[in-house]
């Protein structure tokens, strides 16, 4: 996805940004009118939404497919693929944990919001573990898909992904028609985003109306608070992985990293840092062999950031709508996060509607989207930062261990 549109000269991330300053500044000279704000201005915020939840289901059945017909690889590369996935998808779990652990220590500085500009209506029905456990599994094919179910949709496209692997050659269009559908369902996403400036004004500007100032410096507290998350998960979890299984200095890691993560940092987008990456994991001595299998695999379907940064938004929404998350959600947020960040195609502000499937698998409200989207280019570089770091580690101790298995 361009953030550049041709029609449009600013970038989109501008725009969004503008919006927010305008949303702001608007909804608080609209404080005597907020029922006036409410009345005309969030119904186009709404149809911002309904499109965004239109789109989730199907971005999400189609890109996990994608990712996991990729993983089909891993039949040609043998042990590299096997490490690789269990790196990916630990290290994804651990950020989502360490996400939401320091969020929930920031709870207490969020604000509750007056959840009269916002939809969202408490579901008071109570639903045991098992139950939780059964309604994973779909028992219809449309249900999930039109009852925006997502954790049966992810069930789904896993086990249609895999089954399209084990068919192996007979099914090679399959293959061609679900990497075609992603890009078309991405290319929706991307239509859909271009209309993210109008969507974030008209729903952020009732919320401010309503509810004034304070949800500004609530923005900045749930930055610095993925911030810190971004930090410490490079710092100790890289920095461990990479110096115990890659017998590599953190120093020297991030040192030879820094080009990377500078072109990571200013175009939030994992795919188009591809190419700097492997030319500086390779210097970094990963073989050119695992680092042109381990990072664009990364690139797909390994997304740390993005999943500290679903856990933090949905602690930061959850208690902005006065929720409480028992700790049964917040175990499902680690495994939806960590599963959306094989559906996340890494582009700029994919990770924002892959958001909409987190809150969704635990029935919190996607209209809180609206509170952090206006702020998600910063979100996004950090994430990006982090994504790519953590596919370059992953390329050195693949190699590493790899070296010594063939000494
Ligand atoms: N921009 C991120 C990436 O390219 C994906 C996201 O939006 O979280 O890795």
């Amino acid at each position: 996805m361009s953030t550049n549109t041709q029609t449009k000269k600013l970038p989109l991330a501008v725009q969004i940004f503008i919006a927010l300053i305008l949303a702001i500044i608007a909804g608080l000279l609209l404080q005597s009118h907020a029922k006036f704000a409410e009345a005309y201005i969030k119904p186009f915020g709404t149809i911002f939404l309904n499109l965004v939840k239109f789109i989730v289901g199907p971005i999400v059945l189609f890109s996990i497919m994608s990712g996991i017909i990729s993983l089909s690889d891993i039949k040609k590369v043998g042990s590299i693929g096997g490490i690789t996935v269990v790196y990916y998808f630990c290290t994804t779990a651990v950020a989502t944990a360490i996400g939401l652990f320091f969020a929930n220590l920031f709870k207490g500085s969020f604000p509750v919001l007056s959840t009269s500009s916002l939809n969202y209506e408490p579901s008071t029905e109570s639903v045991s573990a098992m139950d939780t456990l059964v309604n994973v599994f779909p028992s219809n094919f449309l249900n999930p898909l039109s009852d925006s179910n997502m954790l049966q949709v992810i069930v789904m496209a896993i086990l249609i992904g895999f089954a399209i692997i084990l068919l192996g050659e007979k099914a090679s269009s399959a293959v061609k028609g679900v990497n075609l559908w992603t890009e078309i369902f991405m290319k929706v996403m991307e239509m859909i985003l271009s209309l993210s400036p109008v969507g974030v004004f008209c729903l952020l500007c009732p919320v401010v109306a309503i509810n004034g100032s304070m949800v500004v410096g609530s923005l900045a507290k749930v930055l610095l608070c993925a911030y810190i998350c971004y930090l410490i998960h490079a710092v100790v979890v890289y920095s461990l992985t990479v110096f115990t299984l890659g017998k590599m200095t953190p120093l020297q890691f991030f040192r030879g990293m820094a080009p990377a993560i500078i072109f990571a940092f200013s175009s939030a987008s994992s795919v188009g840092t591809l190419p700097i990456n492997i030319e500086c994991t390779q210097k970094l001595g990963a073989s050119r062999e695992v680092s042109s299998f381990v990072l664009p695999l990364g690139a797909t379907i390994n997304m740390d950031g993005t999943a500290i940064y679903q856990g933090v938004c949905a602690i930061f929404i959850a208690s902005c709508y006065g929720i409480h998350l028992t700790f049964a959600q917040m175990l499902t947020i680690v495994a939806t996060a960590t599963l959306a960040s094989v559906g996340t195609a890494g582009v700029p502000g994919a990770g924002l509607v892959m958001l909409a499937m987190v809150l969704t698998s635990v029935g919190l409200p996607i209209d809180g989207i609206a509170l952090v989207a206006g702020v998600d280019r910063i979100f996004d570089m950090g994430r990006t930062t982090l994504n790519i770091t953590g596919d370059a580690s992953c390329a050195i101790i693949v190699s590493k261990l790899l070296e010594k298995k063939t000494r």
